[in-house]
């Protein structure tokens, strides 16, 4: 089964949707281009230089002296403790957040990959930690395993998704930091410490979720299912009928998600669901259909007055009443989704019960301000866990996204939207686009904040692994 691509279903009318776009955009209308400036990808090259990293979504870069691929556990820890300068690991750099640069030294994990050893018994597999989900999903399936949930694209190398606390959505599960049963470190000393909840307990629930700050993971140890198969079923609804049933819904489903149109009354719900013996998948993939939405949303956005109305109607004439797309396939083809559309995001995790009236007041804020974004916002729902640092610790939380294409200025979009999920006390996703410092971020974590810092500067009291991001989520200064 080939993946789909997210953020618009396909439907037997969107042969429609794209005359749509095609006739407005002969018209070379402004719409949401007008805040274009951003290149996509900054970094230049000079050969005979250091080479130049740079995230997937072109908005972080660096050029470390020194880049480096250790191939095993002592390579990895003689690495750490020699390395010079600020020190920092870097997995799929599908990170939008400045995670991972540094002008000193890149430790990429790329060839600690593969599964080492599984467990029929009790389904858990230790792994290396910079295998990529995407490589890991066939791997599991030839031992019957599978992660209980996956997220909606599977680039990332593991150990990079568990250090930003990466999630999917579904009311039963927990972010993937909460699959971790043990797991090894390498610290910047040159230490090499297993842990999990029975041995140096502080330091597994430190790790679990540590933006890189310890050291670097070589293996985890990983809490899977038996392997299974999965029916998605996408569906274009009003975004208010299901926010006012979003708990049901959520009950109904092992997994539930939508995508808000901005500027409309619409959504695109995702419910996934074990497949039966009879499910059969319908319907087309629209690799470009974020494109195409935006070529629309162009056209007729500026008309004065009538712009959301314009917009919303062409889509609903395209959209509304229209078929199921139904994708089936084991849970690793099934979870993730292509990405062909370049863009930045901006996450954060709500407390569940405040989700709704979160979403709502962001959607009004668009529109009212006109706001000029077509890109589908992303609810989704993440049970709570224990990890110090999880965006989900101590309470069930809905996550929200907002996103803007890649060659176009995200950030007065995004500076008009922060506000409003602080006022929802919410926590931004690590990996993601925020702006908060170590005075917001304790307030938002109390219960373990202090305890995180105290295990940080037991294993680094040299400040090896904080680049600036790092100290100022930390609020480290020298
Ligand atoms: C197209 C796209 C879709 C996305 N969808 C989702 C989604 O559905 N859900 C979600 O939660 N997130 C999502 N994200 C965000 C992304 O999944 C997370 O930021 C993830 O952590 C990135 O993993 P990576 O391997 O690319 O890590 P990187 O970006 O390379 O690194 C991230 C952090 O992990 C640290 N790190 C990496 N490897 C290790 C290691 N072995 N030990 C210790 N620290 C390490 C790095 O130092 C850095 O701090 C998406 C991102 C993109 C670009």
């Amino acid at each position: 089964m080939k993946k789909s691509t997210r953020y618009f279903p396909s439907n037997p009318r969107r042969t429609f949707l794209r005359s749509a776009a095609a006739l407005t955009a002969m018209t070379l209308l402004p719409g949401c281009d007008q805040t274009k400036s951003d290149p996509q990808s900054p970094v230049v090259f000079t050969p005979g230089k250091p080479l130049p990293w740079i995230n997937w979504a072109g908005n972080q870069t660096c050029t470390p002296t020194a880049r480096l691929a250790p191939a095993s556990e002592d390579q990895l820890v003689s690495m750490l403790k020699n390395a010079k300068g600020i020190v920092r690991a870097v997995g799929a750099s599908h990170s939008f957040s400045g995670v991972v640069p540094s002008n000193d030294t890149l430790i990429s994990t790329d060839l600690l990959s593969g599964v080492i050893s599984h467990d029929a018994a009790s389904v858990q597999a230790d792994i290396w930690a910079g295998t990529r989900m995407h490589a890991l999903g066939p791997m599991l399936a030839a031992i019957d395993q599978a992660l209980p949930n996956q997220p909606d694209m599977d680039y990332p190398a593991m150990g990079g998704a568990i250090a930003c606390c990466a999630h999917a959505t579904g009311k039963d599960f927990g972010s993937m930091s909460s699959y971790v049963v043990g797991l090894t470190l390498a610290t910047p000393s040159g230490e090499l410490i297993e842990c999990s909840r029975s041995q140096h307990p502080e330091i597994f629930q430190a790790a679990r979720t540590s933006i890189g700050a310890l050291g670097v993971i070589s293996r985890l140890k990983l809490q899977n299912h038996r392997a299974f198969r999965l029916v998605e079923t996408n569906r274009v609804e009003k975004t208010d009928d299901v926010l006012d049933a979003f708990a049901e819904r959520c009950a109904q489903h092992r997994h539930f998600e939508f995508l808000a149109l901005p500027h409309t009354s619409l959504c695109a719900s995702v419910t996934t669901d074990i497949a039966s013996d009879t499910d059969q998948p319908s319907g087309e993939e629209d690799n470009n259909a974020a494109h195409t939405l935006r070529k629309v949303y162009n056209a007729l956005s500026w008309l004065p007055g009538i712009g959301d109305a314009a917009y919303e109607k062409v889509l609903t004439m395209a959209l509304g009443g229209a078929g199921k797309e139904i994708r089936v396939g084991p849970s690793y083809e099934v979870f993730p989704h292509v990405r062909v559309v370049r863009f930045r995001e901006m996450e954060y995790t709500v407390p569940a019960e405040h989700g709704p009236a979160c979403l709502r007041e962001i959607l009004h804020t668009i529109r009212s301000k006109k706001i000029p974004v077509c890109f589908p916002l992303e609810f989704r729902l993440v049970k709570a866990d224990d990890i110090w640092l999880s965006m989900f610790e101590g309470r069930d939380g809905v996550a929200i996204s907002v996103h803007q294409f890649g060659d176009l200025d995200y950030k007065p979009y995004f500076a008009q939207i922060e506000p409003i999920f602080w006022k929802y006390q919410g926590r931004p996703h690590w990996g993601k686009i925020h702006t908060l410092g170590a005075q917001q971020l304790a307030a938002l974590y109390p219960h373990h904040w202090q305890d995180f810092q105290e295990v940080r500067r037991q294993l680094d009291p040299e400040g090896r692994m904080l680049n600036d991001h790092l100290k100022n989520l930390f609020g480290v200064t020298s």
